[in-house]
């Protein structure tokens, strides 16, 4: 460095060189932070220091040693200089054929890269509230979405019992969770949600979890419960199933695909923890940190030592893409950057509950009763039931199909129009009615708006402004 100073002292004056040093060691500084805390920056880094890091990192990578000289089969070649930009010049992945959470010889800075994600993200979700025995193992990043990552936790369950076959699924109405069951090689056993007389809540119906324990016996994998979903559906009682499971000696693998940004879930999600079994917990990168869809998150409590059986489970290397994507954000959050998103949801969602049961009350309808879903709202559409109704409507020109496609042509996107129905939908040779409302038997049609990590107030207005103009027309 001494000489370096000395040198670029002949060309410049030397106090401008010192200065100039002083930042630079300044960036070095921060990468080498970064190494000794594995953690969050405490204020997000900007841009400039981020591709540092990156270049600093890559140049690690075989493929760009200057004097490298390849002569196996991959060797990180890259041919459009476009691509090789995109990925800041990463080009050998993470992983060995053998497991993908080992270091990859020919790639120094990725496997850095890739070990550091892991303890990022670790840090991220006990920003967010996971208890320290859900990340003392450090969490594996998956560059597979949640759905396939799902698959892989049931694969890797399947391999410690091989003689089960079956996954009991409380029902949660997104395709790809009832897919990864089958993607899985295993059968689903479906457990209806029960609907509260009282307030027509949903939730999970843990009695028909437990009779299907008693009935099939060690043929029973795993239950597959879900945190994260649409209202009027609530999280899974977790806790409870996992009691079960621990009795039972059954699996347990929790959906949590976007659950990560919500307190209720995540002390849920520790109680379960605590007071009974829980195998692996999925959720997704893009739900809850705002990168493009690519990745999943797995976390599992350090005594099972599920996560080092799931990572030898991985067949070969894996793309490093999703994995830089959530390593670049965190570092660009920082802490504050984080927490400060966390916070402003939870703001958020007060006041568009707030709007929203305005909205209700203005048009004859109600909030649905969905106490501990704080993520997801549902609005009843009971006027335009009625409307179906006493006009002897047929489906074909359906009300509330209607005002979803209303909706969507205004731009409006993620706002789901939930039509009572009777209409039976089969999945994979399974059927279920009213496919869509998480129920056989839900009595009205619906919307549901969800208030999720990065949504901002202006949006909210937005979407109130064109929800009521839509409304009034398709009472008309
Ligand atoms: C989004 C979502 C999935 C599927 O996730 P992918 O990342 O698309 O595989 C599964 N379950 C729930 C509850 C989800 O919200």
């Amino acid at each position: 460095m001494l000489s370096l100073e000395m040198e670029a002292s002949r060309l410049v004056k030397s106090t401008y060189v010192k200065q100039g040093l002083q930042s630079l060691q300044q960036r070095k500084k921060l990468l080498q932070n970064l190494l000794i805390h594995k953690n969050l920056p405490p204020v997000g880094l900007d841009d400039a220091v981020i591709e540092f890091i990156l270049s600093e990192l890559a140049s690690m990578d075989s493929n760009n040693f200057s004097s490298n000289s390849g002569v196996g089969e991959r060797e990180g070649r890259v041919f459009s200089s476009l691509v090789a930009r995109r990925h800041y010049y990463f080009s050998h992945g993470i992983g060995r054929s053998g497991d993908i959470a080992e270091v990859q010889p020919k790639a120094a800075g990725s496997s850095i890269m890739y070990k550091l994600t892991r303890e990022l993200v670790g840090h991220a979700l006990h920003i967010s509230g996971f208890s320290p025995a859900l990340i003392k193992d450090v969490p594996l990043v998956l560059p597979l979405a949640t759905g396939m990552s799902l698959s892989l936790c049931l694969i890797a369950l399947k391999n410690q019992h091989p003689e089960a076959e079956y996954v009991i699924w409380p029902r949660i109405d997104q395709k790809s969770c009832f897919k990864s069951i089958q993607t899985a090689g295993l059968k689903p056993l479906v457990v209806e949600n029960k609907l509260s007389t009282e307030d027509g809540s949903m939730r999970t119906d843990v009695s028909a979890v437990r009779a299907l324990m008693e009935f099939h016996g060690n043929r029973v994998l795993c239950v597959l419960s879900t945190t994260s979903c649409f209202a009027p559906r609530q999280p899974d009682l977790v806790d409870e199933i996992a009691k079960l499971c621990q009795d039972f000696n059954v699996g347990h693998v929790i959906n949590n695909a976007y659950g990560v940004q919500c307190p209720i879930i995540v002390k849920l999600i520790n109680r379960a923890v605590a007071v009974g079994r829980v195998d692996a917990i999925v959720q997704s990168t893009d739900k809850n940190f705002m990168v493009p869809v690519g990745g999943a998150i797995v976390t599992s409590p350090a005594s099972t030592g599920f996560l080092k059986e799931l990572s030898a489970l991985y067949p070969g290397r894996a793309s490093a893409a999703p994995i830089m994507d959530i390593f670049v954000t965190l570092l660009s959050m920082g802490e504050e950057g984080y927490k400060g998103l966390l916070d402003t949801r939870l703001k958020l969602l007060e006041s568009f509950k707030a709007r929203l049961t305005d909205f209700a009350t203005s048009h004859g309808e109600v909030v649905l009763a969905s106490p501990s879903n704080s993520i997801s709202i549902g609005i009843s559409l009971r006027t335009l039931d009625a409307l179906q109704e006493n006009q002897g409507e047929t489906n074909s020109v359906n009300r509330t199909t209607f005002f979803g496609s209303m909706l969507f042509q205004r731009n409006i996107s993620g706002c789901r129009v939930v039509s009572k129905s009777t209409k039976v939908t089969t999945i994979n040779n399974c059927t279920f009615i009213g496919w869509g409302s998480h129920s056989n038997v839900y009595p009205t049609s619906y919307f549901t708006a969800a208030c999720s990590i990065g949504l901002t107030a202006g949006e909210i207005d937005t979407f109130l402004s064109r929800l009521e103009k839509s409304f009034a027309k398709v009472i008309v």
